[in-house]
């Protein structure tokens, strides 16, 4: 039974290192959105999306969890399955923190995708050179990551633990993003406490009950403390 909700964002990985997805411009990197991130955008230009995603990919070598990662594995530690850890970040931050049951409702980018025979499969290299897919072998596979006009990876699993939830934390996010923007009212009007822990208030920060301002480096670990005790 779920008891605690977690959604994290962008906010957590961005004190790693990880670029958030938009810059000032409205630019991933110096890439249009609707270049690189829609099924539009695959079937014409595959191998400039697949140039954007391996690159991001690689660059996970680079970064590292931070103090926010490690309160959250502990606090798995903590509450076992009472907790449900949703990120939309593709990154895999929270695993290498020591998180196991994390729901990555936006994708991976450490997993590939058949289009062929619909089979994932953990991936760590390059896929701009056309590799063959492990489970069918047709040289289908893209990046695990959901795009625009793609539906959020198992969101019925999200909506029946907002059901079941007493507490739903947001950490981290705009609250600009839909579906997710919407899991505060969601969990609130079905009677969860709601808190959000953020850089700055976000878009939809007068929905929770209670709003702490800060790095997410300093105030998930304080969070996670005091609720362990
Ligand atoms: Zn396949």
């Amino acid at each position: 039974m779920t008891k605690t909700v977690v959604l994290t964002g962008a906010g957590v990985s961005a004190e790693s290192g990880v670029p958030t997805f938009r810059d000032a411009r409205g630019l991933w990197e110096g890439y249009q959105v609707d270049e690189v991130a829609t099924p539009r955008a695959f079937r014409a230009r595959p191998d400039i999306v697949h140039a954007f995603y391996d690159a991001r990919r690689a660059s996970l070598e680079t970064v590292e969890p931070n103090p926010a990662h490690v309160a959250l594995a502990r606090l798995e530690a903590g509450l076992g399955d009472e907790l449900l850890l949703v990120t939309q970040n593709v990154d895999d931050l929270h695993e290498r923190a020591g998180s196991t049951g994390v729901l990555h409702m936006h994708g991976q980018l450490r997993s590939a995708l058949c289009v062929g025979c619909d089979v994932r499969s953990p991936w760590t290299g390059p896929l701009g050179d056309g590799p063959d897919c492990p489970a069918c072998g047709a040289p289908e596979l893209r990046p695990d990551v959901v795009w625009f006009g793609e539906l959020p990876y198992e969101m019925d699993r999200i909506f029946a633990a907002l059901d079941e939830a007493e507490l739903f934390v947001s950490i981290g996010t705009s609250g600009a993003v839909y579906p997710a923007a919407g899991f505060v009212q969601y969990a609130a009007a079905r009677g969860a406490r709601t808190l959000e822990l953020n850089i700055e208030p976000s878009e939809g920060t007068h929905w929770f009950h209670e709003a702490r301002h800060g790095p997410a480096s300093v105030l998930v670990p304080e969070w996670i403390d005091r609720l362990l005790g």
